[in-house]
């Protein structure tokens, strides 16, 4: 069964309520399209990145990672094309003084007010520029990289080489984007600052049917990624794009779409792009870039497959997605893998010395190995509320049985359902019943 789409304030609300995420400097009015995770959201975001790591570069044999830098040469952006195209067309309302990107208006009347005041489209640079160094003048220009993957590019040569990596083979990257968005929104959906989770892929250009074979394969992967991780089916689609709308130099290219809260959008895009990155920092810096196949004595620049993630979409699909209003509690059905805690320990009561003691002395014995949370404020069903909202699947309470008994009570957090197990049990109970096995991933990512 399907949940029930929550709306975007709902999960909004709970976001800031409970420590996900909140508006960046909020006691100075905030700064718009920027987002601060707060104490459970930053497990989530970890958690998000981990799984993607494990999945990307882990499992794998034949992808490495790597960390480039925010600032690059600004020869970089001229080379890769988006000091000239990154733009976005811009109108305003003369009369709300509104800003709207041109593609989002259907008609020649302002959406907000309704008057037929609109500016003509102009384009807007997206790139966020500073200087480096003390002087601020045209040659000390940098600019705050608005994609992560440029830097896997301009490093390919260094990279393979000392990867020992020969194509097929990929290239992972984490990391902060920037981009002067003229209409972020929507949450953390769109904002000025995110992070990317992007692979480059690099295929042999011949034959060309192995290209589109990665291509297909990679849209595969991602899709079954975030089935993996508890999307519901009916809730993600792919979206192919065909003609005009294909960038000039891309083969292929397939979105895969989340149906938000205001429609369906784009979640993470898959690109084909032949070779034309690599071959634009092969004119623009005169190096050479090409590959080099010692046993073949073949030299070619590869063709690249790209799946590119935004981290805070991710965020914010997994927690729409996992959202769900009961009649007596909101919950998180966050999997076990992403949840900011794996397990929260309880003592039923806070005045009974030897039952604190006991719940103390589990959750230190549990937290070696598990993300876990000790709470002891108000009554159990409070606790229960607050952990069902943060999503943690599995919740251990140490009641007055418990001391003579030694075990605990153990709470699962969609279906409500309550066990005793018994305390030298406990570890091994609760790793097994959160850690998923990576066996079965492990055989899927093979080629
Ligand atoms: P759009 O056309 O919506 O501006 P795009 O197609 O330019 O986006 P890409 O450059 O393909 O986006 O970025 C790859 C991924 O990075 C997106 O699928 C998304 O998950 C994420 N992303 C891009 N821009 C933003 C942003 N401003 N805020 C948050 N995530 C973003």
């Amino acid at each position: 069964m399907v949940r029930p789409k929550p709306s975007m304030d709902e999960v909004v609300a709970l976001a800031k309520r409970r420590g996900f995420i909140f508006p960046s400097s909020e006691i100075y009015g905030g700064v718009n399209g920027a987002w601060d995770y707060g104490p459970v959201g930053v497990e989530l975001k970890r958690n998000v990145r981990a799984a993607w790591w494990r999945h990307m570069v882990e499992l794998r044999d034949d992808v490495v990672g790597v960390d480039t830098s925010i600032l690059m040469s600004p020869d970089v952006w001229r080379a890769s094309g988006h000091l000239e195209h990154f733009h976005d067309l811009m109108v305003d309302c003369r009369t709300c003084k509104k800003r709207f990107r041109a593609d989002e208006l259907s008609g020649e009347r302002c959406p907000s007010c309704g008057n037929a005041t609109l500016t003509q489209p102009r384009a807007f640079h997206m790139m966020f520029k500073t200087y480096i160094g003390a002087m601020e003048d045209a040659s000390s220009v940098a600019y705050l990289r608005p994609e992560t993957a440029q830097g896997i590019f301009v490093d390919f040569k260094s990279i393979y080489q000392t990867g020992r990596k020969k194509p097929p083979f990929g290239v992972a990257q984490i990391g902060k984007a920037f981009r002067n968005e003229i209409t972020p929104g929507n949450f953390i959906f769109r904002s000025r600052e995110f992070e990317q989770m992007e692979l480059e892929f690099f295929v042999p250009v011949q034959p060309e049917s192995e290209g589109m074979r990665w291509f297909d394969y990679w849209v595969e992967q991602r899709h079954n990624w975030f089935l993996g991780l508890g999307i519901q089916p009916s809730r993600l689609r792919r979206h192919v794009y065909s003609g005009a709308d294909l960038a000039h130099y891309s083969r292929a290219t397939t979105d895969l779409e989340y149906d938000f809260p205001f429609g369906w959008g784009e979640l993470e895009g898959i690109a084909h792009r032949a070779s034309f990155d690599l071959q634009r920092h092969v004119d623009a810096s005169g190096k050479d870039l090409s590959f080099f196949d010692e046993e073949s004595k073949e030299k070619f620049l590869p063709a690249v497959i790209e799946p590119s993630l935004g981290v805070d979409r991710a965020c914010l699909v997994f927690l729409l997605d996992a959202y769900e209003k009961e009649a007596d509690r909101t919950v998180l059905h966050l999997h076990p893998r992403l949840a900011p805690y794996k397990t929260a320990v309880f003592p039923l009561v806070r005045n009974k010395p030897d039952i604190v003691e006991m719940a103390v002395r589990i959750e230190r014995s549990l937290r070696p190995s598990l993300r876990t949370v000790f709470d002891d404020s108000g009554n159990v069903g409070k606790r229960y509320y607050r952990q069902d909202e943060i999503g943690t699947p599995l919740c251990v309470t140490v009641d007055y049985e418990s001391l003579d008994r030694q075990d605990v009570t153990v709470r699962e957090r969609d279906s409500k359902e309550q066990k005793r197990i018994s305390v030298d049990r406990l570890a091994s109970y609760l790793k097994h019943a959160i850690e998923p096995d990576d066996t079965a991933v492990l055989d899927s990512v093979a080629r």
